[in-house]
């Protein structure tokens, strides 16, 4: 009998650390784990104990004997790594013991940004003796990406935040929430307060794909649109046309997964999910009937990851389709990619009402129409063009990061520049004193919600050196000083009580309806509610 890691890994590697004869691949420092899908558990080597599935933030692991149907491939998608791996070379897990130098007992760090990076950071931190964190998000909620960007059918990786929780009461952890770092307070006045900032902010743009129309009514970026469907508060007002019988998605990267699966399964059971009320609404009247997610390149080069296909796959109600033209080349030539096609497009079945149509080979070359979008024109392979009529276009190609003032930035990766996430000022070469970055700012718009544990470790630990060898100067200013000083500059700000405020009032309105939350989703809600009770 096998434990077996199933669709929603977070790849953050705590099953990792407590599995007692180490049968969990890759592990933090293997070669692969920094590119790898998900993890996966040896069957061969499992002694099946369960530590693993009670560490797993996501509760994505499941005894072999009570694997769902729907996870059913992932007990071959396990055991297949390893038959694929067979030399896998392992180094030593990493668990650096942290604490600070006798003769610098005490550290005071700013982290800003509450998604993942953040949130691991400043609990990696604060769990160091010693060390005080002040943790901050322009918005009055935390989690980024978690809340705003995790797709609302995807219930079980939102369960990190029941971790990231913990931070917030937590007796060296100070919230500022709702406070914009850039415009309530610069980074420059962070480092007054704390020996060192950790950049946290994410990757807040998008990859533009620079061909004619694409600024067209109709032609949306899939940033906005999951900002919209997951009740963020800059997208409320966002209105999508969803009258058109067909969407074209473009780009095959996961999240261009999301919004397809999102478009095409049935209102019904999104209407269980932490879904903002408007676009379940708006879902509800949708007229959509096919979702077309169009990549440039064939099937051996997708974007998306085998565990989000598969789940795909078992969406009542859509149907997965493929052109066989544009997989053929590419099944017959790989064994593994014909296995994954295989996995993905099965027969058709009878009675799904909506498509979701992979293309493969469709480069686009223009967005067609006057007032709004009608269509898409693509260059296929063999240098013909293709016209797709759809009225909504979304770009999920990918994001990046945005500019700071004060702080140095690549515009062409979309990061800051830094080295082992040390800011480093490109033009001096030199790094920029007590300044960090960590998560997509740091790296560029990859990995998944674990990806970040380990990213953080890594400033982390150049942080705690830099400190250790006497490079951090003294902070002039307490943390009274600055926490009068953000309640006279933002009144409303909301901290740590606030927050789970704010939390407890959408999980209450979410029980009446049987929904883990019913998100407020303006500002003006969300700061009532902190303030409440
Ligand atoms: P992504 O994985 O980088 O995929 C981007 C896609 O856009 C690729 O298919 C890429 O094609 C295509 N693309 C880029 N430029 C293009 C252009 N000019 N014209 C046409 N196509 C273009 O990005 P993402 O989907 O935004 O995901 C970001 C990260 O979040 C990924 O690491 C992803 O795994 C993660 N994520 C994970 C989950 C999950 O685990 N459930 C959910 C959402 C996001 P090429 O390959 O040809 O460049």
């Amino acid at each position: 009998m096998t434990f077996v890691i199933t669709q929603g890994c977070c790849d953050d590697a705590s099953c990792v650390s407590v599995c007692p004869v180490q049968c969990i691949r890759p592990r933090p420092g293997d070669p692969d784990f920094k590119t790898t899908e998900q993890l996966y558990i040896d069957p061969a080597t499992c002694i099946d104990c369960g530590a693993c599935m009670d560490e797993c933030p996501v509760n994505a692991i499941y005894p072999e004997w009570d694997l769902p149907d729907q996870h059913s491939e992932f007990l071959e998608i396990n055991s297949d790594y390893f038959a694929m791996n067979p030399n896998a070379v392992c180094s030593p897990p990493q668990s650096p013991t942290r604490s600070l130098p006798a003769e610098r007992p005490s550290l005071s760090v700013a982290v800003v940004g509450t998604g993942p990076a953040g949130c691991y950071a400043a609990t990696e931190l604060s769990d160091i003796n010693g060390v005080t964190v002040s943790i901050f998000d322009r918005l009055p909620t935390p989690f980024g990406l978690v809340r705003s960007g995790v797709a609302p059918d995807h219930a079980a990786t939102k369960q990190i935040t029941k971790r990231f929780n913990g931070l917030f009461s937590r007796p060296n952890v100070q919230a500022y929430l709702n406070v914009e770092v850039g415009r309530d307070i610069n980074v420059s006045e962070l480092l007054e307060h704390h020996h060192a900032v950790i950049w946290a902010v994410g990757a807040s743009d998008d990859r533009k794909l620079g061909i004619t129309g694409e600024d067209l009514p109709g032609c949306v970026s899939a940033r906005e649109f999951v900002a919209w469907y997951n009740g963020h508060p800059d997208a409320v007002d966002h209105r999508y046309d969803l009258e058109s019988k067909r969407v074209v998605v473009i780009g095959n990267g996961n999240v261009a997964v999301d919004v397809a699966r999102l478009l095409a399964r049935p209102v019904g059971s999104l209407a269980r999910t932490d879904a903002a009320d408007h676009a379940i609404e708006a879902f509800r009247a949708s007229a959509v009937e096919e979702v077309v997610v169009t990549a440039r390149r064939g099937p051996e080069s997708a974007a998306y990851t085998t565990g989000e296909m598969v789940g795909l796959r078992h969406v009542d109600g859509v149907q997965l389709a493929v052109h066989e033209d544009e997989v053929n080349d590419a099944v017959a030539s790989s064994p593994l990619v014909a296995r994954t096609v295989g996995r993905i497009f099965q027969p058709a079945t009878s009675g799904q009402d909506r498509t979701i149509t992979f293309r493969y080979g469709l480069t686009p070359c223009a967005i067609n129409g006057d007032e709004r979008v009608r269509s898409v024109t693509f260059r296929r392979p063999d240098g013909t063009n293709e016209e797709i009529e759809t009225g909504l276009v979304i770009r999920a190609i990918g994001f990046r990061g945005r500019r700071v003032d004060g702080l140095p930035f690549d515009e062409r990766a979309g990061v800051v520049p830094n080295v082992a996430g040390s800011v480093h000022d490109p033009e001096t070469g030199e790094p920029v004193v007590g300044v960090y970055c960590t998560g997509w700012i740091k790296r560029g718009a990859t990995g998944v919600i674990g990806t970040n544990k380990v990213d953080s470790a890594e400033t982390i630990g150049s942080l705690l050196s830099d400190f250790a060898a006497g490079r951090l100067p003294t902070p002039v200013g307490g943390q009274d000083i600055l926490a009068a000083l953000l309640h006279e500059r933002k009144p409303d700000l909301v901290d740590g009580e606030g927050w789970q405020r704010i939390d407890r009032a959408e999980r209450k309105a979410g029980r009446k309806a049987r929904r883990p939350r019913q998100k407020l989703v303006t500002i003006a809600e969300l700061l009532a509610a902190s303030r409440r009770e």
